[in-house]
């Protein structure tokens, strides 16, 4: 039985064919973990039809042989450069047509493989494996339902700690601390904690000045990471009595989820899911305040495919996962986004993420 990194190799095999190649090079550090369970970095991997070959170096060699040991290594010297290796094993194996990765190493670089390869026609090629990364399996799954349940009980150990009296930036190293408590290797990203005006930036960096209890609300985005694959949550938080303006901009973007979360099923275009939400944002009066995307797929990266946006190809397919996260940003008062993790199911969607929504349970405890 063929472990599920030889399952994918074999997978991308497939792509190599339909491109009309001899081999593709990978060389984006996900990419080849993901392929290979190889856990380091400073690898490419090059996959023809019948065999695969992993260039590394001497720090790698042993890990290699324990992480991945079906995959035949080529340790390059300690004077010659990766891409160099790399032209040279590819010389070496004969491949007159070679797919590379456009996404996945410096221009730089691919001129030196270039002129070290006269005889070999190469190929830019985009999204390969990543389309591959976008189904999950059930083991995938799993583990992100725990790293789902590591950022949840962090998020209920922040809400109990939470002080008005300190900083974003003391919050969000709080956040680091919790995560890190309840079983995730590191935060999936730099938690937001976005107080007030601050939270109208989609991606505010936490303030070192001011306090939380200074605004009324709070934007919360985190996650974690548990065997390399991540999480990706968002909720707000009420630090003071909530006004109505809040209540009426937070119920729009609760909405505005709700009803494209109801529309994900496999055959959904990623655009009209997208393209839900972001009427119902319209409709309530809030239009053109919701200026990205509404979602993206979570895994091994923290942003991945799927992409739930206007302009996106994708159409989705039972076992990705993705998150949905719409907002209002309005500058000078601030931001509301709601983020939850949801995994497509043959019939639909099951929302993996628990953490309430409604509006009486968003006061810190
Ligand atoms: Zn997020
Ligand atoms: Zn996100």
């Amino acid at each position: 039985m063929p472990d599920r990194h030889s399952r994918r190799r074999d997978a991308l095999r497939q792509t190599v064919a339909t491109d009309g190649c001899g081999a593709i090079l990978v060389s984006t550090v996900v990419n080849v973990g993901y392929l290979t369970g190889f856990s380091g970095d400073s690898t490419a991997l090059i996959v023809m039809a019948d065999r695969d070959l992993a260039v590394s170096d001497f720090r790698y060699a042993e890990q290699l042989q324990n992480e991945c040991p079906d995959v035949p290594t080529h340790i390059r010297p300690v004077n010659q450069k990766l891409w160099a290796a790399v032209a040279d094993a590819v010389g070496k194996l004969g491949i007159g047509n070679l797919a590379f990765e456009a996404n996945g190493m410096f221009v730089s670089d691919h001129d030196t493989m270039r002129a070290a390869l006269p005889g070999v026609a190469t190929r830019g090629v985009i999204g390969r494996v990543e389309a591959l990364r976008a189904i999950k399996d059930e083991e995938e799954i799993a583990t992100i339902r725990r790293a789902i349940l590591a950022a949840e009980r962090a998020f209920a150990m922040f809400r109990a700690g939470l002080r008005l009296d300190e900083s974003e930036i003391d919050a969000a190293d709080g956040m680091e601390h919790y995560l890190r408590r309840c079983g995730s290797s590191a935060a999936a990203f730099e938690p937001i904690v976005a107080a007030g005006p601050g939270s109208a930036l989609p991606h505010a960096r936490p303030a070192a000045a001011g306090r939380i209890g200074d605004s009324d609300f709070l934007l919360v985005d985190w996650g974690a990471i548990v065997e390399g694959y991540r999480s990706d949550l968002t909720r707000m938080l009420v630090t003071a009595k909530v006004g109505t303006e809040f209540a009426r901009v937070y119920r729009a973007v609760l909405a505005a989820q709700e009803r494209a979360i109801a529309t994900i099923r496999p055959g959904a275009r990623a655009s009209e899911v997208d393209a839900v939400a972001r009427a119902a944002i319209d409709e309530a009066g809030f239009g053109g305040l919701f200026g990205h995307g509404l979602g993206h797929g979570i895994g091994l990266a923290i942003h991945e495919s799927p992409w739930l946006r206007p302009d996106s190809d994708d159409v989705l397919r039972p076992g990705m996962v993705l998150t949905v996260e719409p907002g209002i940003y309005r500058t000078g008062w601030g931001g509301i986004r709601i983020e939850d993790d949801v995994l497509v199911t043959p019939d639909g969607a099951e929302i993996l993420t628990s953490v309430p929504k409604a509006i009486e349970t968003l006061s810190p405890y």
